[in-house]
This record gives C-alpha cells, sequence and structure tokens, in this order.
C-alpha cells in the first residue's frame, strides 16, 4: 500500500532573543525545568496568580514572550525566594521573575499591574531623594502619581488610611519631616553607576 506524507502545518517561533535574555541573566538552569510544580505548590501568593510560576517557566521556554510579560503573576510575585530555594535543579525563579519584570518595563508597554512598578519607581526616587525611605512623601507621590487619590476618596477608604497613619504617627513609625539627607549624594553616585553599567 502507498503511503502518503501528510505536511502538517507548523509554526515555529524562532526568535529566541526573550528566552536569551533570561538565560543571560539565569545561566542555563532554566533548561533543567521539568514541570514538578514544587515551586508553584510552595509559592505563598499563587491564589491570586493567573500563571503559576511553573507556567511562567514553561512560556519562557517555549518563548511565549507575551504570555509571560502581559500576567499579573510577574507583578504579584512578592520575590520571597520560596520557588527558589524548592526548586530540585537549582532553579532561581525569583530572579527569572524579576527579569520579564525588567523586560517588560522596557518594553514600554502598560503592565497588567499598573500600580506596582509605578510603586517601585516612587520607592527608589524617595531613597534617592532623602538617601533612606520618608514614608510620608513615598505615600503621597505613590498616591499621586497611581491616581489613587480619587480612588481613595471615592471608596472612603481615606478614613482607613488616616486612622492607620495616625496610630503609626503616635507610634513614632510616621515621620513627617523628611530624613535628614546624610550619605546621599554616595547613594546618587550608586544610581548613576547602575545606570551606566545597564548602558554598557
Ligand atoms: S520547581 Fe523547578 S523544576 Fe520544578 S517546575 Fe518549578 S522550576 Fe521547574
Ligand atoms: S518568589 Fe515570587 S513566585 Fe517565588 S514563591 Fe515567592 S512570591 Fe511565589
Amino acid at each position: 500500500m502507498e503511503t502518503k506524507l501528510i505536511s502538517l502545518p507548523v509554526t515555529v517561533n524562532r526568535d529566541t532573543r526573550f528566552r536569551d535574555l533570561v538565560v543571560e541573566a539565569l545561566g542555563e538552569a532554566i533548561f533543567s525545568c521539568y514541570q514538578c510544580c514544587k515551586c508553584s505548590a510552595g509559592c505563598p501568593v499563587a491564589f491570586v496568580m493567573d500563571l503559576l510560576p511553573h507556567q511562567v517557566i514553561r512560556s519562557v521556554l517555549l518563548l511565549q514572550r507575551e504570555k509571560a510579560l502581559s500576567s499579573r503573576t510577574i507583578w504579584i510575585c512578592a520575590s520571597c525566594e520560596t520557588c527558589t530555594t524548592r526548586c530540585p535543579n537549582e532553579i532561581d525563579i525569583a530572579k527569572v521573575m524579576d527579569v520579564l519584570r525588567q523586560i517588560q518595563v522596557e518594553s514600554g508597554t502598560e503592565a497588567k499591574e499598573p500600580k506596582v512598578p509605578i510603586f517601585h519607581r516612587t520607592f527608589l526616587n524617595t531613597i534617592k531623594k532623602f538617601g533612606r525611605i520618608h514614608e510620608l512623601s513615598l505615600l503621597t507621590n505613590f498616591l499621586r502619581q497611581s491616581g489613587g487619590i480619587s480612588d481613595t476618596i471615592k471608596s472612603g477608604e481615606w478614613k482607613n488610611d488616616l486612622r492607620l497613619g495616625i496610630k503609626m504617627f503616635l507610634r513614632g513609625k510616621l515621620k513627617l519631616l523628611p530624613p535628614s539627607k546624610k550619605g546621599v549624594e554616595e547613594l546618587r553616585k550608586l544610581f548613576d553607576q547602575a545606570k551606566e553599567h545597564k548602558k554598557s
């Protein structure tokens, strides 16, 4: 009997640049993932993720750039490293999340959880300005930049925030005046060095 060869429509995405960036930061260990799910089973915030950690690793390996970058997971990840310590193949999953966040920010597209990168940026800017954290500046700048002021007022959430703020103030945890800028110049140099390092 004559055997007919059937040609199947195979679409192979050969653009490996996305995966290469992750491999560059992590090394080849990621290729040893055998999808045992130990990372996902131990993740404390998996219940609110849209892609579980092992699925994120899988998307990187399968070059599913959009799937990984448009997930809420990369922004919800708390960088606690539980997954990393549980992985039998020593894959630094927490670092994968970090690299994906960086690629997402550099892509210029909007993050699935837009308030998280705004918070990160505001946090770093506060450190850069004062040399350490100043909660009141962080909170007011974050609310202003994330458009959260009107949300807080509309939802009535401001009352809870105010109550919490008073409690923190009375316990000495909320300083009204910004800290002295001791050591701020050295810190700014570190920021500049990091910027230069990124360019090179
Ligand atoms: S624990 Fe490690 S090997 Fe297992 S699925 Fe997660 S990344 Fe892959
Ligand atoms: S580092 Fe992120 S992904 Fe890993 S266990 Fe912690 S929260 Fe989950």
